[in-house]
């Protein structure tokens, strides 16, 4: 009985003994086996004198982790683009084999097979843009078909195919590889198929970084399949495919302390693509809006508008898909105030056309791991992880009080104690709160003390961009939960510098906990109307601040 590679791969690549590449770092060892520089060039940020690994060790196992499947069922790619061009090298034959694609679909399928001189079969979507599985399967019987292509959620149309239809197509296809595109899975309410691949031989899934995770300028992506398809698709990789600095750059985004802001910004770009698709509807320019899981929006305008030409005036670039009916064109969901210039040029008024106050800072030492996510003008959400359960639920309070939302996660070096993250946890939500408030125009500034009912607490706060600080209050050193009372005045006082704002903080009390939460949910209370926007003049006779 012949293998699935028998059946899928090109012959002479089946047999190939790949390039045995030279990369990474070769331990302690003497590294002069790759004629590669001893010396980094001048100003790098790394050794990028050495080749790189051609599968490096930890990002494999840290995108492994990401989607759920072992370390030898993934090969990392440039960009699920290249993972495309990988499988028309490994599987066809110039002018002999061919690929099945299911128009409208993702464009590069059609150029890969022709670079590579492949057939192109195809069964078109139906007119709900749905599988045709009756005519694949006929057409899979009369070609000599190596690949077949589905795209889900689907780029342009922004549909899904269910599992079930992806399974049964697998099943009637044993001498076919199944690749299913799950570019934008991310952006869909149905989990990936990544976990079918164990079970499934001739599954297929390319994932990529370039979307929800917001890395297309790094060109990274991924192959996941069963360990005999990804080892003939190594045979095909370049011995060098991911610069170094990549490597490290890529690593450093995808830091587990990071994936609560990816959470919450793909939340974020789910919300805009509901607000954008209703505000649309209402649009004299718009015939129709498909449903998506994607980032985009497929939309055909009316004809004998002058909405194309509007766009084009205001340079808001959107994607022609004429080739699929006149008007058609595909849009990107923004940002909200990109969104908000795309819906005004619809003769939508937005509700709300005023840029949101936001910032995200990410910081890595060998101490901690944080990223802080702030937003200004929203009160949600607010989610905290730190380690340190007393320290969540007290910044809990700043952002409840302080009526933004804050998405902070931090890993730090609590074996030794609290110190270093309670300290750079206020270093990062400072400089998060500096950014998001930019100019600080418009804001109220200063804050004002208000009576904590039991607690007494006092805190006066001036956003003045300069750091003072003072504290006047005793607390007992054994502090409350993991939190030891000197680590209170010194959170305040490294917030404030790095925020730019003079704190007072005053506070009595008998009992210790009190007077802590006392503190944090004043702070969070006096910073509310110093962040509020309340115009757009700088508040100072200075002009600046
Ligand atoms: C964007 C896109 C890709 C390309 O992803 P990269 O990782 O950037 O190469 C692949 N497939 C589809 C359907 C896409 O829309």
């Amino acid at each position: 009985m012949s293998t699935l590679i028998d059946k899928i791969a090109r012959p002479e690549i089946a047999s190939l003994t790949p390039y045995a590449a030279r990369g990474g770092a070769r331990a302690e060892a003497l590294q002069l086996d790759a004629n590669e520089n001893p010396w980094a060039p001048p100003g790098a940020s790394g050794p990028w004198n050495r080749y790189p690994e051609q599968q490096p060790a930890a990002l494999v196992s840290r995108l492994a982790a990401l989607y759920g499947v072992e370390h030898d069922q993934l090969l990392l790619t440039r960009g699920a683009d290249e993972g495309i061009d990988l499988l028309f090298r490994a599987t066809c034959q110039a002018e002999q084999d061919a690929a099945l694609i299911t128009p409208p679909t993702f464009g590069l399928y059609a150029v890969a097979a022709q670079v590579q001189g492949a057939k192109l079969v195809s069964v078109p979507l139906d007119e709900n843009f749905g599988l045709k599985i009756d005519g694949i399967i006929a057409a899979i019987q009369d070609n000599p078909v190596k690949l077949v292509f589905l795209c889900s959620p689907n780029n342009p149309t922004g549909n899904m195919i269910t599992r079930d239809d992806v399974l049964s197509m697998a099943k009637a296809c044993p001498d076919q590889l199944v690749v299913v595109d799950e570019a934008y899975i991310e952006f869909a309410d149905t989990p990936s198929l990544a976990a079918d691949i164990g079970v499934t031989p001739n599954l297929v899934v390319l994932r990529t970084l370039s979307k929800a995770y917001a890395l297309a300028g790094a060109r990274l992506g991924a192959v996941l399949a069963g360990p005999p398809v990804i080892n003939l698709l190594r045979k095909v990789l370049p011995p060098y495919p991911l610069a170094a600095p990549v490597i490290a750059e890529v690593s450093r985004a995808l830091a587990p302390v990071n994936m609560a802001i990816f959470a919450e910004r793909i939340i974020r770009i789910k919300q805009e693509r509901a607000r954008i698709s209703d505000a649309l509807s209402c649009s004299t320019f718009v015939d129709k809006i498909w449903p998506s899981s994607a980032n985009f929006l497929l939309v055909k305008l009316k004809p004998d508008t002058d909405i194309t030409a509007r766009l084009k005036q205001q340079t808001i670039h959107v994607r022609d898909f004429s080739n699929l009916g006149e008007g058609m064109i595909r849009i990107s969901i923004g940002a909200p105030e990109e969104n908000d210039a795309l819906l005004a040029a619809f003769g939508v008024d937005p509700e709300n056309t005023i840029a949101e106050r936001g910032a995200v800072i990410s910081r890595q030492t060998s101490e901690t791991q944080i990223s802080a996510l702030v937003s200004l003008d929203r009160p949600e959400p607010v989610h905290i992880e730190t380690g340190i359960g007393f320290f969540d639920h007290m910044l809990e309070q700043i952002a409840r009080h302080g009526g933004f939302s804050l998405v902070l996660n931090a890993k730090g070096d609590l074996h030794i104690d609290e110190h270093h993250t309670v300290e750079d946890c206020a270093i990062v939500l400072g400089q998060a709160l500096r950014e998001a408030l930019g100019d600080r125009a418009g804001i109220g500034r200063y804050g004002f003390t208000l009576p904590m009912d039991e607690a007494q607490a006092r805190i006066a706060i001036d956003l003045s961009g300069r750091p003072a600080f003072r504290f006047d209050a005793e607390i007992s050193e054994t502090g409350a939960g993991e939190l030891s009372g000197q680590m209170v005045p010194h959170f305040f006082e490294t917030l404030g510098q790095h925020l730019g704002a003079a704190i007072h903080i005053e506070a009595e009390g008998r009992n210790t906990h009190h007077i802590i939460e006392g503190i944090f949910k004043g702070f969070g209370r006096a910073l509310r109307p110093a962040l509020a926007r309340q115009g757009s003049a700088i508040p100072s006779s200075k002009g600046v601040l």
